[in-house]
C-alpha cells in the first residue's frame, strides 16, 4: 500500500468516512497554488523573526528566567528588543503578567487615556470583551467609570470605511483612536495591513496628535507587513494567539511608539517601576521558540481556513471570507443559520483534538460575552486558539469562528472531522459530497 492508502485508512480508523475524505481531497489538491504562496509569505517572515533574533544577539542566558522583582531581566529586556524590531516599533512590552489579550488592549487603553478623553473606533464595534472595558456595557471598572468617553462609527454597507462619517466623529477630546484588524465574532471583513494604512493616514490628516493603536490580534505573520510599518502608534496582540507560536502558555504583547509603551507598563507595574520589574520566571524560552515558530505555525492555521472557506462555500454555506479572496487574520467565520450547525461544527473539532477529544462542549453563559457560547478546544494550553479551535456565539445568524491549528495536517483533520460532524448529524446531505466532487 502506498502512504495515501495508508492514510485514507487511518482516517477511516478515526471517523472520516470515504465520502468526506475523498470531498476534501479534491479541494486540497485545487488549492496547491495557494498555499504555495502561503509558504512564500511564512519564508520572509521567518527570516523577519530570525533577523531580528541575531540582531539583538539572543543568547543562552536569554532562555533563562529571573524570579522577584526581576530586576535587570536579560531575557525579557532582548525579547522585548526582538519584538520591537519585528514590528518596526520603537519599544515593545511582552509579558506574562499580560494575562490575555483583552488584558493587553484594556492595558493599553487605560494607560493612554485620561478622564475627559475620548476613544473612538471608526470600523464599528469592538471585539464583545472590549465592550465592558470600555463601559459600552456598563461594567466596574470600565473607562467610561473613569469618565473617558466612547465613540463609534460603523463601516458602510459594503465594508468600505465611512470618511465622512469619521470626519465627523474626530473632536478635540478624540485622543485614541481603535482599529481593529481581524473581524472577531462579526461578519466584516478583516482588514488588510494596506487599508489600515490608508485609515491612519486619514485619521491623522484630521488629528495628527492622536494616537493609534491596532488591536492585531489573529493578525500576526498573516502578511508580510505589520500595523506598525504602516504609522500604528500601539499594537496590541495575545501570545496564545498567533505570535506565541503555540509555545507560549499566557501573555500579550504592546508594541509602539516609546512614550504610549511605557504608559503602558507603569500602569502595568507601578508609576515609577515601569518596564524595570516584572519577573519572567521560567517562560522565556517558550516565548521566544514560540515566537520562532510562529510564522510557520500561523501558515498552518491560514491553510486550514482557507481550506474550510473552500470546503464549506461549495457546500452552499455562508462563509466570510470567501474561498478567494485575500487573507488578513487566520479566522474563518461560517454560517450555519441554525444553532444544530454550530454545535454540531464545534463538536466535530473538539472530536479531533490531541487532548479533551473524548468530551463533548455544550453552550454556556461566558463571561464577557452577551448570548451562550459554544466552545471547542482541545489545546495543550487551555484556552489557545492558535491551537485548533471553533467557537459560536448562539445567537442569528448562527456563524461559527473557526481559527488555529498548529499544523496544517492537523487542522485538515479537524475540517474533515466537522464536516463529517454534520453529515453524522443530518445536517449535510452524503449526496452534496458527491455532486460537488463532479
Ligand atoms: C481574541 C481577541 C481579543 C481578546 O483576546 P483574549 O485573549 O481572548 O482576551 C480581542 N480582540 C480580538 C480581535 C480578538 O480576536
Amino acid at each position: 500500500m502506498t502512504v495515501t492508502e495508508h492514510t485514507k485508512e487511518l482516517y477511516s480508523a478515526m471517523g472520516i468516512s470515504p465520502e468526506v475524505y475523498d470531498y476534501g481531497n479534491v479541494i486540497a489538491v485545487q488549492l496547491r497554488e495557494r498555499f504555495q504562496q502561503i509558504d512564500d509569505i511564512a519564508e520572509y517572515n521567518q527570516l523577519k523573526v530570525l533577523h531580528a533574533m541575531q540582531k539583538n544577539q539572543v543568547s543562552e542566558a536569554c532562555l533563562l528566567g529571573t524570579t522577584g522583582y526581576g530586576y535587570n531581566d536579560l531575557g525579557r529586556d532582548t525579547l522585548e528588543a526582538v519584538y520591537a524590531d519585528i514590528f518596526h516599533t520603537e519599544d515593545a512590552l511582552v509579558r506574562p503578567q499580560i494575562t490575555c489579550g483583552t488584558h493587553a488592549l484594556a492595558l493599553a487603553l487605560m494607560s493612554n487615556l485620561r478622564p475627559g478623553d475620548e476613544l473612538f473606533s471608526p470600523v464599528g464595534k469592538p471585539y464583545d470583551t472590549l465592550e465592558e472595558v470600555i463601559g459600552i456595557r456598563p461594567s466596574r471598572g470600565s473607562l467610561a467609570e473613569y469618565g473617558v468617553t466612547y465613540r463609534q462609527t460603523d463601516l458602510l454597507e459594503d465594508g468600505s470605511f465611512d470618511y465622512e462619517g469619521i470626519r465627523k466623529s474626530v473632536n478635540e477630546k478624540t485622543r485614541l483612536v481603535t482599529i481593529q484588524r481581524s473581524k472577531g465574532y462579526q461578519t466584516r471583513p478583516t482588514l488588510s495591513v494596506e487599508r489600515i494604512g490608508e485609515l491612519i493616514r486619514f485619521i491623522k490628516e484630521i488629528k495628527p496628535d492622536v494616537i493609534c493603536m491596532v488591536d492585531n490580534c489573529y493578525g500576526e505573520f498573516v502578511e508580510e507587513r505589520e500595523p506598525g510599518d504602516v504609522g500604528a502608534d500601539l499594537v496590541v496582540g495575545s501570545l496564545i494567539k498567533n505570535p506565541g507560536g503555540g509555545l507560549a502558555p499566557i501573555g500579550g504583547y504592546i508594541a509602539g511608539k516609546k512614550e504610549c509603551v511605557e504608559n503602558a507598563a507603569f500602569r502595568l507595574t507601578s508609576p515609577g517601576l515601569g518596564k524595570e520589574v516584572g519577573a519572567s520566571l521560567g517562560i522565556l524560552k517558550d516565548f521566544y521558540q514560540g515566537l520562532f515558530l510562529a510564522p510557520v505555525v500561523t501558515a498552518g492555521a491560514l491553510k486550514g481556513a482557507v481550506f474550510a472557506a473552500n470546503l464549506y462555500e461549495k457546500l452552499g454555506y455562508a462563509v466570510v471570507p470567501n474561498g478567494s479572496e485575500s487573507r488578513h487574520d487566520i479566522i474563518q467565520a461560517v454560517t450555519f443559520g441554525q444553532p444544530e450547525g454550530v454545535i454540531a461544527f464545534c463538536r466535530g473539532i473538539q472530536a479531533a483534538a490531541p487532548v479533551d477529544s473524548h468530551v463533548t462542549p455544550e453552550p454556556w453563559d461566558m463571561p464577557g460575552y452577551d448570548a451562550k457560547v459554544i466552545m471547542a478546544a482541545g489545546a495543550f494550553v487551555s484556552g489557545s486558539s492558535i491551537e485548533l479551535s471553533a467557537d459560536g456565539p448562539i445567537k442569528p445568524p448562527y456563524a461559527v469562528y473557526f481559527q488555529g491549528g498548529l499544523t496544517w495536517q492537523h487542522a485538515r483533520f479537524g475540517i474533515l472531522k466537522s464536516l463529517q460532524s454534520l453529515v453524522d448529524a443530518g445536517l449535510v446531505e452524503r449526496n452534496a459530497l458527491r455532486c460537488n466532487n463532479m
